[in-house]
């Protein structure tokens, strides 16, 4: 078993492996002496809850906790105020105090939705995160951003608040239908072309299938160095949106039709493009960012205009009056923060 060490305020680790569902409940109470003989409430979704929730349920009966479950839907439209209501009241009607446990067994909208419950019942529980999506292991599980979406567009309200522990068995992403681990390589090579040469490569050469755990919890590494510089977004964490201003446009145009992970992937593409076109990479680089996206499987095939996604583009969080903050790549494993003025980014998407 792999560990990682998260240092954030409060610092909390990461256990990565295979075949490591079964002992869920002891590796947690192991690590967090306060859960034992707790009650804890498995929050999971109406895909994962019958392929996993027995067995996370079993371990953690066997440690002596009280076990409740919960199912929300499967799907982005669970994240919403209703459902976040429903959680919470079936919390209150069960007594659960300030002490027991909330457990997210499922990929980001379990992980996002039961994070952001676990913050503000009782003003706020621990949370454990199991991620049974590669997204989720190397992206939302870690790093404690939680949310619900909004009438007005995804993830408007939410909190910063951090699991006590995270599992990820990698056996669970067997069950994982080849578009939706798609997804989560997207996020995965993201953080080679950010930061790391060496773990884009092992990606691009099949490491996800050969060698899941290290590159995992090479990811996770990654995400928990980025994070504990900056746990509340304030500057180095907007790294980690490298393809995603584009991809959020992408993704809005195609009212989510188009998945977040291939959005990103696309939105990587277009990024490499336009710091070419600004003269930061060459375009070698930029070539070779969509030769590697597209070897990985991904359609890169932008469905819309470039001034359609300009428009979206200027809600962007990260727009700042006249500039936009762009994650451009100035080589592979070289990212940076860029304001671009608004002007020329017109210039450039037009
Ligand atoms: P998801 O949670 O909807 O899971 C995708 C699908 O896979 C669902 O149908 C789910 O039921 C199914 N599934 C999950 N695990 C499975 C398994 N092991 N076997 C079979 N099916 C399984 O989506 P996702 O891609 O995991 O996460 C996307 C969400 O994460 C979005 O809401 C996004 O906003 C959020 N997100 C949050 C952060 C963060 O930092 N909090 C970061 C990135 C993404």
């Amino acid at each position: 078993m792999l560990v990682q060490k998260i240092q954030t305020g409060k610092p909390y680790s990461v256990y990565i492996g295979n075949g490591l569902l079964p002992q869920v409940g002891s590796i947690f109470t192991e690590a967090l002496p306060d859960l034992s003989g707790k009650s804890v409430v498995i929050i999971s979704d109406s895909n994962v809850m019958p392929l996993y929730c027995e067995t996370v349920k079993n371990s953690f009966q066997d440690t002596g906790c009280r076990v409740y479950t919960y199912e929300i839907p499967a799907g982005e439209t669970s994240k919403n105020w209703t459902l976040l209501g429903e959680v919470l009241e079936y919390l209150a009607g069960l007594e659960i105090t300030r002490s027991d446990y909330l457990i997210a067994l499922g990929g980001g909208v379990v992980g996002d939705l039961t994070g952001f419950a676990a913050s503000i019942y009782l003003r706020g529980i621990s949370f454990l995160q199991i991620p049974t999506t590669l997204l989720a292991a190397v992206d939302s599980s870690v790093g404690g951003k939680t949310a619900v979406d909004l009438k007005a567009g995804k993830n408007l309200a939410g909190t910063f608040w951090q699991p006590r522990a995270v599992l990820c068995d990698t056996d669970v992403f067997g069950t994982l239908s080849e578009k939706i681990f798609l997804d989560g390589v997207a996020e995965s090579i993201k953080y080679g072309i950010l930061r790391d040469k060496k773990l884009y490569e092992n990606i691009l050469h099949g490491g996800l299938k050969n060698n899941c755990n290290n590159i995992v919890a090479s990811c996770i590494a990654m995400k928990g160095e980025i994070v504990s510089e900056d746990e509340f977004d304030r500057g180095t964490r907007e790294l980690l949106n490298l393809g995603h201003t584009f991809g959020h446009a992408i993704e809005a145009c195609s009212s989510y039709e188009i998945s977040h992970g291939h959005a990103v992937a696309i939105g990587m593409s277009i990024a490499g493009k336009v710091s070419c076109q600004l003269g930061l990479c060459s375009e070698a680089c930029s070539e070779e960012i969509t030769a590697a996206l597209q070897t990985l499987g991904f359609d890169l095939t932008c469905p819309y205009p470039m001034d359609t996604l300009y428009q979206i583009m200027l809600r962007d969080k990260k727009r700042r009056g006249n500039t936009i903050d762009l994650i451009l790549p100035f080589e592979i494993g070289d990212c940076r923060i860029y304001p671009v003025a608004i002007e020329k980014l017109e210039e450039i998407t037009h």
